[in-house]
């Protein structure tokens, strides 16, 4: 029995009969540390499971050159412990993906968590057990295990989106998802390569792999708004600055509308600046590098459409002044949807390799749509390309789709995939009406922020919620039905009052608009990181009013 429960008075005897782990989650990643610490300190036994071979989520699957965070790494990081903060260094202001991935072994090697982890052990199942109230967890091997809380840690861009695309199977080369990009490398010096789609992922990769590919095509169908990210390497001084301040710069992250430690609000609006006042502001932000750029120059870019308009025009500005062909700079210029309304990628000399001549571009959308995947290459309405490699870079099934790999089945018996069929709800991203005792990290209708910052709050709440469990001797949680319509409702007000609301327009995965065949919906609380952390702690301080706390008959 471990210390909560032995604290507990009035336990009933359903609460005896234990099950393997008081917590079993899945996914290695930032949320699986996490919760190994929190619940650890809370006492309680937990489970890992992961199906990769090693720990690391995000950044041991996404392993394609350039991959690195686009928040700056001294922040990108979980904050639980004062002495990893101070002992770990990273060497520049956007760390790859090899040195997020070091870091998160260190906390884990630091913290002794090994031995609370599983790798490469799928779960296929996990259901929800009225008598006991416990849940019942399958491995695809067919192994289960009982746990009294399962978590969700699979984080919420994980499941690769793979559109249909005719032939993809067909391909003689590799052919692949840039998730999935070999684990073992793959050799792409003097092959010509094809990368479809144009996010976040082929604005990383594609610099690196044109340096040494023979040519790289990119397939685009929708032009993104790329801003700078500026990357510069740590020095001793910035280093210093960083440690002797963390406590304020974590606190920073925690009162910041995307979870980032910016100095923003600033206090000043767009549509109150005089032109050649806005202009100066821009021009002097634009080379630090960031989200910077959204976030310190003003602060009405996201609501009020004609200040997002001014600040698109200077960034299509910059990009004609980057790319030397003005055909070429107009095929890569987003138009006729506001800026954040596609989650806008960091640039690290993603338009300068259009300047390259083994860089190619094909307008996919408006001038010679993809017909199919052939043998040798890919074939649009116009040509026939040939490649070595095609990387299929057509992003994710975002906050829904890691969850929905596992048939989780709650009290009724549905399915948390039938359940999100149509709308994704959930009380503030952290649980689920009818699944009782079940509870996710950054799930749909949290906000979009900077994700351990995101991911250490809804620990932190889930971690009290058990505690109190535990302590008051509860044997089941349920969400409240009324309180998830009440968030969704809350959620769906303010996603309507912001621009990213037009997401819908342009398939963005913000509003789960990218997958073919499914209807979007709204998927982000856009009401401010800082607000949502606010209402968290405001829950556990009512003693989580959104749950129904009961104790099974003896
Ligand atoms: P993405 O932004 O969703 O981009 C997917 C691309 O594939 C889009 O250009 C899309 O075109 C294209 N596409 C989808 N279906 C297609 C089809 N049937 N035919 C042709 N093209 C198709 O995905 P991502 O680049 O992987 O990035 C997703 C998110 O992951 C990012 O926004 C970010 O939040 C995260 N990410 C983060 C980092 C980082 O922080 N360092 C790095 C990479 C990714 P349309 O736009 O026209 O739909």
């Amino acid at each position: 029995m471990n210390s909560l429960q032995e604290q507990n008075q009035g336990g009933s005897a359903a609460s005896q009969a234990k099950p393997d782990y008081d917590v079993i989650s899945v996914g290695a990643g930032f949320a699986g540390l996490g919760l190994i610490h929190y619940m650890r300190e809370a006492g309680l036994s937990i489970r890992v499971f992961d199906r990769a071979s090693d720990i690391g989520g995000t950044w041991t699957w996404n392993r394609y050159p350039g991959a690195a965070t686009d928040s700056e790494g001294y922040y990108y990081c979980l904050a639980f412990s004062k002495e990893i903060l101070q002992e770990w260094s990273w060497t520049k202001r956007y760390p790859g993906w090899e040195e997020t991935h070091q870091y998160m072994h260190f906390v884990a090697d630091k913290c002794d968590m090994w031995p609370h982890i599983q790798l490469n052990t799928e779960i296929a199942s996990a259901e929800f057990q009225e008598d006991s109230g416990h849940w019942l967890v399958r491995t695809g091997s067919g192994e289960e295990f009982t746990c009294k809380y399962f978590i969700s840690g699979m984080g919420m861009i994980s499941e690769p989106y793979i559109p249909n695309i005719k032939g993809k199977d067909s391909f003689k080369g590799p052919c692949f998802h840039s998730a999935r990009w070999p684990q073992e490398g793959l050799d792409y010096a003097g092959k010509r390569v094809a990368i479809i789609g144009c996010g976040a992922t082929t604005v990383q990769m594609l610099p690196i792999v044109a340096q040494t590919a023979e040519s790289v095509t990119v397939f685009q169908r929708t032009p993104n708004f790329v801003m700078p990210a500026v990357q510069k390497p740590m020095t001793p001084e910035w280093e210093k600055e960083i440690k002797d301040n963390y406590e304020a710069i974590i606190d920073k992250c925690r009162n910041h509308a995307f979870g980032m430690a910016f100095d923003s609000p600033v206090g000043r609006n767009l549509a109150d600046t005089p032109p050649d006042e806005v202009q100066r502001v821009f021009e002097e932000q634009w080379p630090k590098g960031s989200f910077r750029f959204v976030f310190e120059t003003f602060d009405d870019l996201l609501s009020n459409p004609e200040s997002n308009q001014a600040a698109a025009d200077f960034i299509i500005s910059k990009i004609h002044e980057k790319v030397n062909d003005p055909e070429l700079a107009e095929m890569l210029t987003p138009r006729g949807y506001p800026l954040f309304a596609k989650r806008p990628p960091l640039d690290h000399g993603f338009y300068e390799a259009f300047n390259r001549d083994n860089v190619h571009l094909v307008d996919i959308k408006d001038r010679e749509p993809i017909v199919e995947i052939t043998e040798t290459g890919v074939r649009t309405t116009e040509n026939l390309y040939e490649f070595d490699i095609i990387v299929l870079a057509t992003g994710f099934k975002a906050y829904t789709g890691g969850i929905e790999t596992v048939e989780i089945r709650g009290r009724s018996g549905e399915t948390l995939k039938e359940k999100w069929q149509s709308e994704s709800k959930s009380i503030m991203g952290v649980c689920v009406a009818d699944f009782p005792n079940f509870f996710v990290i950054t799930g749909p209708q949290a906000p979009f922020a900077n994700l351990p910052t995101s991911i250490e709050q809804n620990i932190i709440w889930i971690t009290n919620c058990i505690k109190k469990m535990e302590s008051e001797g509860y044997d089941v949680c349920t969400p409240l039905a009324d309180a998830e319509d009440k968030w969704s409702a809350h959620t769906a007000e303010i996603h309507d009052q912001t621009l990213m609301s037009q997401g819908d327009k342009v398939n963005s995965w913000m509003m789960g608009a990218n997958i073919e065949n499914k209807k979007p919906r709204i998927l982000i609380y856009h009401g401010g990181a800082d607000v949502y952390y606010a209402k968290l702690r405001e829950s556990e301080n009512a003693g989580f009013p959104e749950l129904q706390f009961d104790k099974l008959a003896g």
